[in-house]
């Protein structure tokens, strides 16, 4: 198939896309309304958002809803899942929690891994901020967080992961080349200051971020013509952002909500449907009616 790219008036497409986007429809679906009732201060924020990413598989509804079970267990109170106090009663009611293939000891393990990292550092960030600067871009701050996730270098004493831990947060760095989405998206969420955000990390400059390419941003990304990717991969993150950059050099991930929920909401049904295609602001751009009458 030739390479497919979107018309010289994309930018304006998909700026009439974000402008007539149904925002406050969305939001209720989102993980991130889940979220924002639980990030009452910075470090409850980072906790939440650590866990609702980590859990951020499956439809919305399905995480939503494992989000809520999970700020029942702490009776609303995420900080508890750190607090060293509780670790005991953390363990005892986080024992039969399931969401998909993540299960309670995964979550038990992950809250210790946050509880010893919070003994010596503040925030999340410093270690995003670390492999940042160390030469890696937003991928090493990606690596660097998803090594102190894992549990790296937490030195002796440390609790061994469970089965199957280490895979929940691959780094794009590692052979594999991971898009990374969850954790992708945690960084969003901390570091985007407008809505739907919560824009606690002052230090990542938003013009930096990376899309969370999940398999609805994919879809239409392919389909919009910004990578020619037909699978995801670190380096498909890496041409739609720069896609996205160029339209919007300071925050190029203020589309990704959007994107994505064209997908989720059924806006955008994925084959050729003029009447819901119809109104569609970027149908000129689409691979599925670009040269077709009536595109425009
Ligand atoms: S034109 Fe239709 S298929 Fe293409 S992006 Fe828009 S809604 Fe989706």
């Amino acid at each position: 198939m030739a390479l497919h790219r979107p018309s010289d008036e994309f930018p304006r497409h998909l700026e009439e896309l974000y402008a007539r986007f149904p925002f406050d429809r969305s939001y209720d679906d989102d993980p991130i309304s889940s979220v924002r009732p639980l990030a009452v201060d910075r470090r409850r924020a980072e906790v939440a958002g650590v866990f609702a990413s980590t859990l951020a598989i499956g439809n919305t509804t399905a995480i939503r809803g494992a989000i809520g079970r999970l700020a029942g267990i702490v009776d609303g109170d995420v900080a508890r899942l750190v607090d060293p106090r509780w670790s005991g009663e953390r363990t005892r009611r986080l024992r039969g929690f399931r969401h998909r293939w993540i299960r309670g000891d995964q979550l038990d393990h992950l809250a210790g891994v946050l509880a010893r990292f919070y003994r010596a550092e503040p925030t999340l960030e410093t270690a995003f901020l670390r492999g940042m600067d160390d030469g890696g871009g937003f991928a090493g701050g990606l690596d660097a967080l998803a090594r102190v996730l894992r549990g790296e270098g937490l030195g002796p004493g440390a609790a061994r992961p469970p089965r199957g831990y280490g895979a929940l947060f691959p780094s794009p760095l590692a052979p594999a080349h991971s898009p990374a989405k969850r954790l992708t998206l945690f960084v969003r969420w901390m570091v985007r200051r407008r809505y739907p955000d919560l824009g606690l990390w002052t230090g990542v400059p938003t013009g930096e971020l990376r899309v969370p390419l999940d398999q609805h941003v994919h879809w239409i990304a392919y389909h919009l013509g910004l990578t020619a990717r037909r699978s995801r991969s670190w380096a498909a993150v890496e041409e739609v952002s720069e896609a996205l950059r160029r339209i919007d050099p300071l925050d190029p991930v203020r589309y990704d909500f959007v994107l994505c929920h064209t997908g989720i909401s059924g806006d955008c049904p994925k084959e050729r449907d003029l009447a819901v295609c119809g109104p569609c602001s970027v149908r000129p751009d689409c691979r599925l009616w670009r040269g077709a009458r009536g595109a425009a």
